[in-house]
């Protein structure tokens, strides 16, 4: 998708603070930090949101789910964290790239905003 940020991070054609990458996903820092540790975790298949997952999303988005915990050991989160995905207006998704957002190294309260 050429006129999407994700993608851009993503191509390298943005310069992003990355976290963690390889064939199938990239983490990168969030820019606009809302805990110590946000970093966003994307498939580097364009898939704009919940809503767009195909059936054959299913093993890449199962890949995504299982490196979550290999991300978070990276960045320090062994005392826990929070993961979020925004979906549609109601979501607040502002960028249609599906993402998780991985947050920690702050007590997390509930319900969520
Ligand atoms: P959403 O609101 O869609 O769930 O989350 C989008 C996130 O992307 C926000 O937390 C926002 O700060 C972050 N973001 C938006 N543009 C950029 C960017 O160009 N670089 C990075 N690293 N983060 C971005
Ligand atoms: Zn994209």
């Amino acid at each position: 998708m050429s006129d999407c940020i994700f993608c851009k991070i993503i191509s390298k054609e943005i310069p992003g603070n990355i976290a963690y990458e390889d064939d199938r996903i990239l983490a990168f820092h969030d820019l606009e930090p809302q805990a110590p540790v946000h970093v966003l975790i994307v498939p580097k298949k364009h898939i704009a949101s919940l809503d767009d997952v195909a059936q054959e999303d299913a093993e890449l988005l199962g890949y995504l789910m299982s490196k979550v915990k290999d991300v978070a050991a990276g960045l320090g989160l062994e005392n826990g964290y929070r993961v979020v995905i925004n979906t549609g207006e109601d979501g607040f998704q502002t960028v249609k790239h599906l993402h998780i957002h991985l947050l920690g190294k702050r007590k997390m309260t509930w319900p969520p905003g």
